[in-house]
């Protein structure tokens, strides 16, 4: 292979294909978006090809499938994208997204999974692992605190490693370990002062070396900065086509010396790598069968809608009497997100025709529009209409939610609120009639300042091409809604913990927040969310017992597996999501006050109990610690809770986690006497260094209070302070014989 050829592998044919060399056999494969649906571009269509793509089935989008918390479930539309890959000659699906949800703010985050990194890993893992079952790639991005589209090309995300390594590389990290992606794609932001596409650290030393990451890193689109630069840090290929430009730049950087000819080679080979796996997996001649993907969208759709709300079990609705459907979105669905991941649907339902469907010829459907689509401006007369019809019937639904103009890839949301002609509708509709039920279409949390006006709400996301099947079967009951929010809805946006620093100054954003994303932040600072993370309603009920861990103790080495039961005490089957939060009883470091770490959804018919189980290992109760480069629990009491959700803890145990790895230095001048009273081993002696200050007596009288004002003094201030009693001589004495007595000699 000429130099040229192996530099012109290192990046796109054109938009979506790698480059081929015929007389070397090598072919050229497609690779496209991605990530809950698949959108080829037509042949002869624009460039982008935003909205003239093959149809295909379009899934509920990432937040829709992660409150779904089913890993089977997310397989299975894994399996179903791969065979429409298949049948497409696609050979990379570009997804899943994975970047945690910092702000709601984000206008991706439809196309991400949580703000917990253990949920988005474990479900983006399933996405991956479906997939690829079918021999089709992956490509998990955008790798990475992606976190905001704000000048998402240029910013710098300046992140602390703690919070890099626990909150924002900790999802990418479960899903490359567990599913082994064909490819990871860099983001086009800054981390820490660099490009992702530039970052060694990111893109060889912690993704290869450290989490054994065996694919290609692909660039986001049009995310090189410097070509050369970018393969030096492991970035193999560049996409979209550089038009030449970065070849040239890769045959020069070689022919001069700047670049070793090993590092393009080992590029190469990790691009051909790929390309003939995807030849030897690649199904000729397949066919899909839309209607069973469009059966299989119906089902993910109805486990990823949350009930929110449920006054007085309005919800289900009898499937007889009067009742209005009131709100454009009820005929013309908002089931999808805005930029690279649209979808051209094989089908769509509308929300109107099948809740006629589902409920037959006894219920009698009316109809109101109640606001135009593609204003906010409220309209009065559609809002007279809406009352109307609403005082005509038993209960009235409102499809309510964001238009597609104010969220989508490429910019973010200024607010939370729904479009004004949206909550006018409410006040209006609430003002007649006093059965409200409001199904929300969105991709991120929306405020709720009309909560009260209503009796039920159903978070609906953006459900994908059968939302409107979906919410008819969960509104009339055919189902139990089971889905429960993979991020915490705030009661305003001021309480988000990114929101004095989101989406941050010029070029740089700066977490400042650090490890509190989410529920770990509402929950330290004892703030009531609107509603919690981990929540959500359903037509039955649930108890929990037995909690029971199978050691009561264990080294950090070892797992531990926890038991619980769990009874559907109601009248109807419905599905329960059980949730694991470790928290740590006393720590030197600064922790959340619970994460989670297990969960598992179980289906349980009315009376009958099951049995959950979940492994925990060190992961499960460790932090990130930067002084040691490495995942480390401190020795001590762990609690292990279960509960409904992260507000509804229902039992918890505990449990003492061993660990063989010290993180204690040797005593020095400038430890505190503190320190000292802390070691059993050393208190005694630091009992009597009161002597030193003269101060024996005060001792006597109130050692609580003398040691407190003494705890703070470093070892040297008894030189300082003893006034010739205590010399350096006698403090490096001390020393020798403190850090024997503690075991640190
Ligand atoms: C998006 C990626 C997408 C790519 C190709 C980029 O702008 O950030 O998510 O896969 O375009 O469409």
């Amino acid at each position: 292979m000429t130099l040229e050829e192996k530099a012109g592998l290192c990046s796109g044919l054109d938009f979506w294909n790698t480059k081929g060399i015929e007389r070397l056999g090598i072919p050229s494969v497609m690779v496209t978006d991605g990530p809950h649906g698949l959108r080829k571009q037509q042949e002869g269509a624009d460039h982008l090809g935003l909205h003239d793509s093959v149809p295909a089935t379009c899934f509920p989008s990432a937040a829709g499938l992660a409150s779904t918390w089913d890993r089977e479930l997310i397989v299975r539309v894994g399996e179903a994208l791969g065979a429409e890959c298949q049948a497409e000659n696609v050979a990379v699906l570009l997804g899943p997204g994975n970047n945690i949800k910092r702000s709601p703010l984000n206008g991706r985050n439809f196309e991400y999974f949580s703000e917990d990194p253990f949920l988005a890993s474990e479900l983006a893992a399933s996405h991956v692992q479906g997939v690829q079952s079918q021999g089709v790639g992956t490509s998990l991005k955008h790798f990475a605190a992606n976190n905001q589209e704000h000048r998402r090309m240029s910013v710098d995300a300046v992140i602390d490693e703690r919070t890099l390594r626990e909150i924002y590389l900790a999802s990418f990290e479960g899903t490359v370990k567990q599913s082994q992606p064909w490819s990871v794609m860099c983001s086009y932001n800054q981390v820490n002062g660099e490009f992702a596409s530039e970052s060694e650290t990111l893109l060889t030393k912690v993704l290869r070396e450290e989490w054994g990451f065996e694919g290609f890193v692909v660039s986001d689109w049009g995310a090189v900065n410097e070509r050369v630069k970018a393969l030096q840090a492991g970035l193999e290929l560049e996409m979209p086509s550089s038009s030449g430009i970065g070849d040239a730049k890769i045959v020069a950087a070689v022919k001069s010396g700047e670049l070793a000819v090993e590092i393009l080679d080992k590029a190469v080979e990790r691009v051909l790598a790929f390309v003939f796996k995807s030849v030897g997996h690649r199904k000729e001649k397949t066919s899909v069968n839309q209607e069973e993907h469009h059966a299989l969208a119906r089902q993910v759709a109805r486990e990823s809608m949350v009930l929110l709300k449920n006054e007085d079990n309005l919800l289900p609705l009898a499937k007889s009497g009067t009742i209005a459907i009131i709100g454009e979105f009820a005929k013309k669905p908002r089931y999808q997100g805005g930029g690279s991941s649209h979808v051209n649907p094989t089908k769509l339902d509308d929300a109107f025709a099948e809740m006629k469907s589902v409920a037959g010829a006894s219920a009698t459907f009316l109809y109101a529009q109640g606001y135009e689509l593609e204003s906010d401006e409220v309209n009065d007369r559609l809002l007279d209409e809406a009352r109307d019809t609403a005082s005509q019937a038993d209960a009235a639904v409102l499809f309510l939610g964001l238009p597609d103009r104010y969220e989508s890839e490429g910019y973010d949301r200024t607010h939370l609120s729904l479009p004004e002609s949206h909550k006018a509708l409410i006040d209006a509709v609430a003002g007649v009639q006093g059965k409200v039920i409001v199904v929300l279409s969105n991709g991120s949390p929306v405020e709720m300042p009309w909560l009260s006006s209503t009796q039920a709400v159903l978070e609906g996301y953006l459900g994908g091409q059968a939302f409107g099947g979906a919410v008819a079967d969960l509104l009339f009951g055919v189902v139990s809604p089971s889905g429960k929010l993979a991020e915490t809805f705030p009661q305003k946006l001021s309480d988000n913990p990114s929101f004095l620093n989101f989406p941050g100054e010029g070029d740089r954003v700066e977490y400042k927040e650090g490890l509190f994303v989410g529920y770990r932040y509402y929950d330290k600072k004892e703030i009531e969310p609107l509603f919690p993370f981990g929540f959500g309603l359903s037509y039955t009920s649930f108890s929990y017992s037995h909690l029971r861990l199978g050691k009561s103790s264990i080294q950090d080495s070892e797992t531990v597996e926890v038991t619980v039961t769990v009874k559907n005490t109601g009248n109807v089957a419905g599905k329960e999501i059980v949730q694991l939060y470790v928290s740590d009883v006393e720590s030197s470091v600064i922790r959340p006050l619970q994460e989670l770490k297990g969960f598992a959804k179980i289906e349980l018919q009315p009376g009958e109990a099951g049995e959950v189980t979940f492994t925990l290992d060190k992961r499960s109760f460790a932090y990130y610690n930067v002084k040691l480069g490495d995942w480390h629990v401190e020795s001590g009491e762990f609690s292990v809770a279960v509960g409904a959700s992260s507000r509804d803890i229902r039992l918890t145990a505990p449990l003492v986690v061993h660990s063989a790895v010290t993180t204690a230095v040797k005593f020095h001048r400038n430890t505190t006497v503190g320190d000292l009273l802390d070691n059993p081993l050393t208190a005694d002696k630091a009992k009597d260094y009161s002597s030193i200050f003269g101060l024996e007596s005060a001792m006597e009288d109130n050692p609580e209070m003398f040691l407190a004002m003494m705890k703070y003094m470093p070892l040297r201030a008894l030189v300082n302070f003893g006034q010739g009693k205590y010399t350096e001589a006698d403090l490096a004495d001390d020393l020798l014989e403190l850090n024997t007595l503690a075991g640190r000699d």
